[in-house]
C-alpha cells in the first residue's frame, strides 16, 4: 500500500480471551455444564457432553494466547473426544497455556438458559471448573441468566455461554520501561 507504519516491540505481559458457545437442547440429552449434571428434562446436543459453559472457557482461554480454537484442538470427528468430559478441554488448554508460558488471572463467564434455575449448582460449577483449571474458585465467576422469552434460549431450544478469560506472562512479569520506537516496515 507504500504506507509506512511504526511497530513497537512492547508486549504487555497480560492477555484477554473471549469465547461463547452454543448447543441445541433435546430430549434424552443429560444437560451437563460447567462439569455439573442438572436435573432436567433435556440437554445439549453435541459430539462431546455438549458442555456449553467449558466450551466458551476453552475457547476464551485459547483466544487469549492466539492458540486457535476449540475446534481445531478438539474436533469432533474424532472419536477420542466422543462423549468426552469437557472438563478433559480445560486440563488441556491449561497445559497448552502452560507450555506457552502464561497463567490464568482469572475468568468471568454468563450463561444463557431459560429453565431450570442454575443458582443452586453455580457454586459447585465454579468448584469443578476451578479444580480442571487449576486455579483457586476465586479466580472464577459464573453467572446465569434467561433468554426472557426470545431467540433460541429465551424459547427453551438452546443453552449458550459466553466467557472470558485473563492470562498473564510468567516470562515477561516486568511492566516494559517504555514504548520504545522499533521497527519501520512497510505494509
Ligand atoms: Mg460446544
Amino acid at each position: 500500500m507504500g504506507k509506512t507504519v511504526q511497530t513497537t516491540p512492547f508486549r504487555s505481559r497480560y492477555r484477554i480471551g473471549f469465547g461463547n458457545d452454543l448447543h441445541r437442547l433435546a430430549e434424552g440429552r443429560k444437560l451437563i455444564l460447567g462439569g455439573v449434571t442438572i436435573p432436567f428434562e433435556k440437554g445439549p446436543v453435541g459430539h462431546s457432553d455438549g458442555d456449553a459453559l467449558a466450551h466458551a472457557v476453552c475457547d476464551a482461554m485459547l483466544g487469549a494466547a492466539a492458540l486457535g480454537d476449540i475446534g481445531q484442538h478438539f474436533p469432533n470427528s474424532s472419536p477420542q473426544w466422543h462423549n468426552a468430559s469437557s472438563l478433559l478441554f480445560l486440563v488441556h488448554a491449561r497445559e497448552l497455556l502452560d507450555q506457552a508460558g502464561y497463567g490464568i488471572v482469572n475468568v468471568d463467564s454468563t450463561i444463557g438458559l431459560e429453565r431450570p434455575k442454575l443458582a443452586p449448582y453455580i457454586p459447585r460449577m465454579r468448584e469443578k471448573l476451578a479444580g480442571a483449571l487449576g486455579i483457586q474458585q476465586t479466580q472464577i465467576s459464573v453467572k446465569a441468566k434467561t433468554g426472557e422469552g426470545v431467540d433460541a434460549v429465551g424459547e427453551g431450544a438452546a443453552v449458550r455461554a459466553d466467557a472470558i478469560v485473563l492470562i498473564e506472562s510468567w516470562t515477561l512479569n516486568k511492566p516494559p520501561r517504555s514504548l520504545r520506537r522499533g521497527q519501520i516496515r512497510s505494509v
